[in-house]
């Protein structure tokens, strides 16, 4: 599939990367609009990380349901692009805004969590 990806100060470049697969139960997303945000600016202007794929403010379908039993192919969805760990006293209270690992594998903010200026993106972690 086609993506943008940071590749250096200012500076993207379209380039294909393999299709996103659920895993851990996740949710697999054909987007069809993803916004800017300032955060996106932010990295694009650093130029980093580099290999970013940015964008965790979007919308799409479903393709895969993942671990998800209330969701079916062809929904239409958006996602929370936070990564809350789900075993920590703040995710247990449902306060996973204090959870530390909130922002650690953020969809779109992250390398390891590529984000929606994608064709297809995998959901943040299922807790
Ligand atoms: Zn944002
Ligand atoms: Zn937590």
């Amino acid at each position: 599939m086609k993506c943008v990806a940071i590749n250096g100060v200012k500076s993207l470049e379209v380039k294909e990367i393999a299709d996103p697969v659920s895993v851990d139960g996740r949710v697999v997303v054909e987007v069809k609009k993803a916004g800017i945000c300032g955060s996106d600016i932010h990295n694009w202007d650093a130029g980093a990380p580099e290999g970013l794929v940015m964008g965790h403010e979007f919308s799409g379908v479903v393709l895969d349901t993942g671990s998800r039993t209330d969701l079916k192919i062809g929904d239409r969805v958006t996602s929370l692009p936070i990564s809350p760990c789900g075993e920590c006293e703040a995710c247990k209270s449902d306060n996973h805004q204090y959870c530390g690992q909130t922002w650690a594998h953020a969809l779109g903010l992250t390398l390891d969590n590529p984000g929606s200026m994608a064709q297809k993106l995998p959901s943040a972690r299922i807790w």
